[in-house]
């Protein structure tokens, strides 16, 4: 089979590779779809890395094709259809056994599509522990984009303790911002979004943002401020990675509110004395748990959110160069590669 290779300085490539088979406890599965990160574009942008080539991709949904010795039909059937938590650890150290396998400390941390093959191919091998269930209600897409971007908002907003009373500014409306945009307004909560590309604006409001600022226009800060009677928000997340964005997530909550950071790339400053007479709560966030990765799936299926108008561009595997610098671009919405 043929998988996407990331090769830096803004080359991808299609390399050949064995067809995968299951060993004990493992499965295959067919991919139907698998979604593109932001994260993968910061080995795009650089330089080349050495070691073996890995298949890249790290948001996948298929059906399973064959199941290894060991797993049971509880586990994994042919022809399920399933998502994938994209980390496996050790599975006995404490953050392993409590769902966080990004986190285990055993010194065995798989990251799919970073240190063993993902699946930006047309088959993935996976321990069969790592399958989640994909409901028949969401799409091949929308389970892929819960095995990261969209499970990533999740988790930042289970860290947040959000709820529908709060308002909440979202800095960037990529993927991870539009997901938190989604799922921030389905639980009740008033969300300003806020990006510098007018179609992801636009975009944003379609997911139920009461406000948007793109802070190129106008002073963001002060726009919030105005937007909430001079107060500022309750809780600000920060999915950009910019810079200037990080400073504006602390400038605009109001006393006592909650900065969370998600977006990879960016250094946070802050002069102590000014956040702490204001007794804010900074927080950070890494992508989800196993269980919460169910949970916002549920959760998605359940409200019968649209998850699938995050995805603005579907790729067959051929297309992963153009599918790439599309991306790059950071102006459209998220893509997905389908290579069944
Ligand atoms: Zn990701
Ligand atoms: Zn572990």
């Amino acid at each position: 089979m043929k998988g996407i290779v990331i090769t830096g300085n803004r080359t991808v490539q299609l390399a050949h590779f064995e067809d995968p088979a299951p060993g004990p406890g493992e499965v295959v599965v067919a991919i139907q779809a698998s979604g593109m990160c932001g994260t993968d574009l910061h080995r795009f942008r650089a330089a080349p890395e050495s070691g073996p080539a890995i298949i890249a991709g790290h948001e996948p949904a298929g059906t399973v094709v064959a199941v290894g010795p060991g797993v049971s039909p509880a586990m994994a059937r042919e022809g399920a259809r399933m998502m994938i938590h994209h980390y496996h650890g050790c599975t006995i150290c404490n953050e392993c056994r409590t769902g966080w396998p990004q986190m285990c400390t055993g010194g065995v941390m798989h990251l799919y599509g970073r240190n063993a093959h993902g699946s930006h191919a047309p088959f993935m091998k996976v321990p069969a522990d790592t399958l989640i269930p994909l409901d028949e209600r969401l799409s091949f897409a929308a389970g892929a984009a819960i095995g990261c971007g969209t499970g990533t908002a999740w988790g930042a907003l289970e860290r947040m303790q959000l709820t529908g009373r709060n308002t909440v500014a979202i800095f960037g409306q990529g993927p991870v911002g539009a997901s938190a945009t989604l799922l921030a307004a389905a639980q009740g909560a008033r969300v300003i979004a806020l990006d510098v590309a007018p179609n992801r604006l636009e975009a944003a409001t379609a997911f139920g943002a009461w406000q948007t600022i793109d802070p190129r226009d106008t002073d963001a800060v002060a726009r919030i401020r105005d937007l909430t009677q001079g107060k500022g928000v309750d809780m600000a997340l920060e999915t950009s990675g910019n810079d200037t964005a990080c400073a504006q997530t602390l400038a605009c909550l109001r006393p006592w509110g909650v900065a969370c950071f998600v977006g990879v790339g960016a250094r946070v400053t802050f002069d102590v004395y000014e956040v702490l007479r204001k007794q804010l709560t900074i927080l950070t966030s890494w992508t989800m748990s196993f269980t919460g990765q169910r949970a916002c799936a549920a959760f998605v299926a359940e409200r019968g959110l649209n998850l699938d108008a995050l995805f603005t561009d579907r790729w067959p595997l051929q297309d992963a160069q153009r599918a790439f610098l599309e991306f790059d671009k950071q102006e459209r919405g998220k893509g997905v590669f389908v290579p069944a």
